[in-house]
C-alpha cells in the first residue's frame, strides 16, 4: 500500500478518484467486500497494537540504560490531512482505537490562538510532536499554513511560499530525530463533501460538527484542492513521503491508512526489548520471598 499510495511532483489529485479502492484484493469485489474490510480492520488493528507496544517498550528500555551508541528512541507520527468531512475523526476513531490509548499521541490543530500567532507556525507543531515510544496522531497540521493561510489569505504570498522549504528543513529534522513521518490525505469528492455536510445538518446530533464556514471554504474547492497539489508536490520527500488515501467509501479508507500504518511500522524493524536483569536471579528471589513469607515456596493456584 505504500508503494501504491504515495505520490510524487508533480501530484494531480483530479487523477485520483476519491472512490476508487486501490491495493483492495480482487477476491473481494462486490457486495461483501465492505464487511471484509471492516474485519480486516479489526485485525490488522490488533497487530498495530502489538507493534506499538514494542516501539513504547524499546523506548522505555532505552531511557532507562542509554547507551553511547543509541540511535535516537523511535516514534511514528501520522498526519492526517483532509477537506472539511473528509473523515479524519473518523479515521482516528477506527484506526488508532485500535492501539493503547496509553501509547498514543493526539493532536488536533484549529486556527492559532492569540498566543501562537506571536511564534513562528511551527512553534505550536514542535510543542505537539509524540515523546520518544508514541505513536502521534496530527488532525490537521503545519500543512495549514500552506493550504486555509494560502486559499483565505491570511499572510502574504510571500510568506507562505516560502513554507515549503521550511516544512521540508522542519521534517527532515524530524526524521534524523526518529520520528518516523507518514502523512496522508483523505481523499473526497465534491459531491461526496456535499452529501457529508448535508447529513450533518439533517442530524441534530452532528450540529456540533457543523460550522458555518465550512461553506465558504467548499467555495473554494478548487483553490483547495490547487494548494493541496502543491503542498504535496512540494513536500513529497523520500525522508517524509505524502500518501493519497481515495476517502470516499470509509471502510476502504480504514483499510487503507491500517495499512500504511502497519506498513510503515514494519520497516521499524520492531522487537521486545532483552530483559535488563538476571532471570535466573529474579525466580530465585521471588521463590525465596514466598518462602519466607510462610507459604509452601510455590506461588499460589501455579
Ligand atoms: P471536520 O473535518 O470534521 O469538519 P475539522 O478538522 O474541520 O473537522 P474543526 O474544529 O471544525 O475541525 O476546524 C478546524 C479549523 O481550523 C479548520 O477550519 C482549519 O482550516 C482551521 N485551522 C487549522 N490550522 C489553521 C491555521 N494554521 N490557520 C488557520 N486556520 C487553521
Ligand atoms: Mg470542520
Amino acid at each position: 500500500m505504500r508503494e501504491l499510495l504515495r505520490v510524487s511532483a508533480p501530484v494531480d489529485l483530479g487523477a485520483i478518484d476519491p472512490r476508487s479502492t486501490p491495493g483492495l484484493p480482487e477476491a473481494t469485489a462486490g457486495e461483501h467486500r465492505k464487511g471484509w474490510a471492516r474485519e480486516q480492520v479489526a485485525l490488522l488493528g490488533a497487530g498495530l497494537g502489538r507493534r506499538q507496544e514494542m516501539l513504547y517498550a524499546t523506548a522505555k528500555a532505552a531511557q532507562e540504560r542509554p547507551g553511547p551508541a543509541d540511535r535516537p528512541a523511535g516514534r511514528v507520527l501520522l498526519v492526517l490531512q483532509a477537506m472539511d468531512c473528509g473523515g479524519k475523526d473518523g479515521t482516528i476513531k477506527r484506526v488508532a482505537g485500535a492501539m493503547n490509548p496509553l501509547g498514543l499521541h493526539i493532536r488536533s490543530f484549529g486556527p492559532p490562538t492569540p498566543e501562537e500567532l506571536r511564534h513562528d507556525f511551527l512553534w505550536r507543531v514542535r510543542r505537539a510532536l509524540p515523546p520518544p515510544g508514541y505513536v502521534g496522531i496530527f488532525n490537521r497540521s503545519h500543512y495549514e499554513d500552506v493550504l486555509v493561510a494560502r486559499v483565505a489569505s491570511l499572510v502574504p504570498e510571500a510568506v507562505w511560499r516560502a513554507r515549503y522549504d521550511e516544512i521540508n528543513d522542519f521534517e527532515r529534522e524530524l526524521t534524523d530525530a526518529g520520528v518516523t513521518l507518514v502523512k496522508v490525505l483523505l481523499h473526497i469528492s465534491y459531491a461526496e463533501q456535499g452529501a457529508r455536510l448535508l447529513e450533518r445538518l439533517d442530524d441534530p446530533r452532528k450540529h456540533w460538527k457543523y460550522n458555518p464556514s465550512d461553506i465558504d471554504a467548499r467555495a473554494r474547492w478548487d483553490d483547495y484542492q490547487a494548494a493541496y497539489a502543491e503542498a504535496l508536490s512540494r513536500c513529497a520527500t523520500d525522508a517524509a513521503p505524502w500518501f493519497v488515501v481515495p476517502a470516499d467509501r470509509k471502510w476502504y479508507r480504514d483499510w487503507a491508512v491500517a495499512h500504511l500504518l502497519k506498513e510503515t511500522f514494519d520497516t521499524l524493524a520492531l522487537g521486545y526489548p532483552a530483559a535488563n536483569f538476571d532471570l535466573g536471579r529474579e525466580r530465585e528471589r521471588l521463590r525465596a520471598g514466598e518462602a519466607g513469607a510462610g507459604g509452601t515456596g510455590e506461588m499460589n493456584g501455579r
